[in-house]
């Protein structure tokens, strides 16, 4: 092979490789870029988005919230607000996160779950940072966000993760049903940061209903998924695992309706660690509103960056309950 050729090989096989940055972009942006396409169609009913768009595949603002063209919701700014906390102090820390959350609902949010507003009242009244247990709080409001704790913790000890998810989730939001959906969501994107297959990451959701039977998706078709993280995952898991690209399996989900700027989020984060950045389809980053790409890039960099810093500390943190981990 002659040594031009081999260079040509060798551009074209980095070209295609993604490495755990170029992941955790593609995590970040299909985060925002599915937010931001599924808000379009939230509340409204499969038959409903039929009649309307055919089938909506184009990030064009408008919806219930009469959102700009590329403007993303609460599921993104919550997941920013918790990643500059985390940098901020160093570590996943329950008043700094409720700090950074407060002053996020200061700046009056285009968009507010019920469950968040409440536990951001608490924080603001009685300083709490834990908010008590309430088979109710399992709504996706806590899974929307974690994106954060799984790029800052990629490589800790999986009791560390599960910790530091609690941490984030029951400042709004405490339920055992909703802690393990989300620490599966956390599993199956640092699953394919590090370049794991879709079958590793299927392996992680049937693992999650193992444990927690209500999170079946091999059944009916999940249609109009309300704001309950079980109905949310099981839409997730149900387009992830029929498809085979980042545009697919979103077009997949957020015509599904319902809840759809949170299934397009969660779904946006795990298949776009997994497919990488170069799958997200150029029409829909191009749209997206330049500061909000700009800040999920510079965040996954960063916190990649600091996630170095947490490795082999999982083992240590037994220690009692100090709403803290850095
Ligand atoms: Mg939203």
């Amino acid at each position: 092979m002659l040594v031009s050729d081999l260079s040509t090989e060798l551009a074209w096989t980095t070209s295609k490789t993604n490495t755990v940055f170029d992941r955790a972009a593609g995590a970040y942006l299909g985060l925002a870029v599915g937010d931001a396409l599924g808000s379009t169609v939230e509340f409204m009913t499969p038959r409903e988005i039929r009649e309307v768009y055919g089938e909506h595949r184009n990030l064009i603002g408008g919806g219930w919230l009469r959102l700009r063209k590329g403007r993303v919701t609460d599921d993104t700014e919550m997941s920013l607000a918790l990643g500059n906390s985390i940098l901020a102090s160093g570590g996943v820390d329950a008043r700094g996160i409720a700090e950074a959350f407060s002053d996020w609902m200061r700046t009056k949010p285009v968009d507010i779950g019920h469950t968040v507003r409440r536990g951001i009242s608490q924080y603001r009244l009685h300083g709490t940072l834990e908010v008590p247990e309430n088979e109710h709080d399992a709504g996706n409001g806590a899974c929307m966000r974690c994106l954060p704790i799984a790029l800052f913790t990629l490589g800790a000890a999986e009791e560390a993760v599960a910790e530091a998810n609690r941490i984030q989730s029951h400042v709004t939001h405490h339920s055992r049903l909703a802690d393990a959906g989300t620490l599966t969501v956390i599993r199956m994107v640092q699953a394919a940061l590090l370049g794991r297959p879709k079958s590793d990451l299927r392996l992680l959701a049937e693992a999650l209903v193992a444990l927690e039977p209500q999170y079946r998706f091999d059944r009916r078709r999940m249609e109009n998924p309300g704001g309950y993280l079980v109905e949310t995952l099981r839409a997730v898991f149900q387009a992830l695992f029929a498809t085979d690209s980042f545009e697919t399996a979103l077009v997949d989900v957020v015509n599904r309706g319902g809840d759809a700027d949170t299934s397009g989020a969660i779904l946006g984060m795990i298949a776009g660690a997994l497919y990488g950045p170069d799958a997200i389809p150029r029409r829909w980053l191009g749209v997206l509103e330049k500061d909000t790409a700009t800040a999920c890039m510079d965040q996954a960099a960063a916190l990649l960056t600091a996630s170095s810093r947490y490795e082999d500390k999982g083992s240590a943190r037994g220690e009692g309950k100090n709403r803290s981990i850095s």
